[in-house]
């Protein structure tokens, strides 16, 4: 057994809980012509509300964008008419992790594609067990996605979670992989195919656009404000990303600005590139976190 006792398997319960009632509320909300500012910030209240907090910012990748976008400040943008919408959120109790996504469809064409990632998921979900290769798991996700007559998205990947740790050092593959690796019972994982046309490149790359955050390494500053913003990230989010949004009010609005560049500038703070469909095709993704067991799984979200 890996290592999480009774109390912190309690608290990924809770934080599984809550997650999913939030995902099921989202599902019931997102509609064409919403401000995408408006999903996010449903979201992350939902969560907060259930009593939990967000263990990321809430993701709303539209079409060919595949993951890491939330709303910047002020956000402008729309979900527009005939989109495929992936929302994914995430929650921590007490630093315990969990993940999950839906596809919001409003393409007719796109259905298929839609419940194409769902069917990978719970394929793996109902074959996953202790002491199965990460690399099988991948097989199966992929196999089911390519019955269904479409393409995996092969280099993003699930991961194992831990205590304030999105990715906490293991990967669940897309794809069939050459790996040692091996799930173990105890072990938390969020499970995640991404699938897209048969016809498109079938892989993600980063685009120079970033909206999510991370501390990287804290370091002294200069700038007053700088060093406001760096104290309030360590104290609230640790090693957990976070959206600019999320450090409104920290320090006068006439100084935010120079003080989030200080530190970017400086790499006390790094984000992630939104990544899109390096073909610029549609993509679907469908996201679980689970409890590995002896002889299968425990679905938390
Ligand atoms: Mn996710
Ligand atoms: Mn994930």
């Amino acid at each position: 057994m890996n290592g999480y006792d009774q109390e912190a398997l309690a608290k990924f319960r809770l934080s599984g809980k809550i997650l999913r009632e939030t995902r099921e509320e989202m599902r019931n909300l997102v509609r064409e012509n919403m401000p995408i500012i408006q999903v996010c910030e449903k979201a992350e209240a939902l969560i907060r509300e259930k009593g939990g907090k967000p263990a990321f910012p809430c993701n709303v990748s539209i079409n060919e964008v595949t993951a890491h976008y939330t709303s910047p400040p002020n956000d402008e943008r729309r979900i527009p008419e005939k989109a495929l919408v992936k929302v994914d959120i995430g929650v921590h109790v007490d630093g315990y992790v969990t993940d999950t996504a839906f596809t919001a469809c409003f393409n007719s064409e796109h259905k298929k594609m839609q419940s194409a990632a769902e069917h990978a998921l719970k394929a793996a979900i109902d074959n996953i067990h202790a002491g199965m290769a990460t690399s099988k798991i991948g097989g199966i996700i992929e196999k089911s996605i390519k019955n269904r007559g479409f393409k995996p998205i092969s280099n993003l990947t699930g991961h194992s979670v831990g205590r304030y740790l999105i990715h906490a050092g293991t990967s669940i593959p897309n794809v069939t992989q050459i790996s040692l690796a091996k799930v173990k019972a105890g072990e938390v994982y969020a499970i995640e195919p991404f699938v897209t046309l048969p016809e498109a490149g079938g892989r993600v790359e980063g685009t120079s656009e970033k909206t999510i955050f991370r501390l990287v390494k804290a370091k002294s500053v200069k700038n007053p404000y700088a060093k406001q913003v760096l104290k309030y990230v360590q104290a609230n989010f640790r090693t957990l990303p976070f959206a600019e949004r999320w450090l409104k009010g920290v320090v006068p609005s006439e100084g935010h600005h120079e003080a989030f560049k200080e530190l970017l500038k400086t790499k006390i703070i790094a984000g992630y590139p939104v990544f899109v469909e390096i073909s610029r095709k549609p993509v679907s993704q469908a996201e679980h976190t689970v409890l590995i067991t002896e002889n299968g799984c425990e679905i938390l979200t």
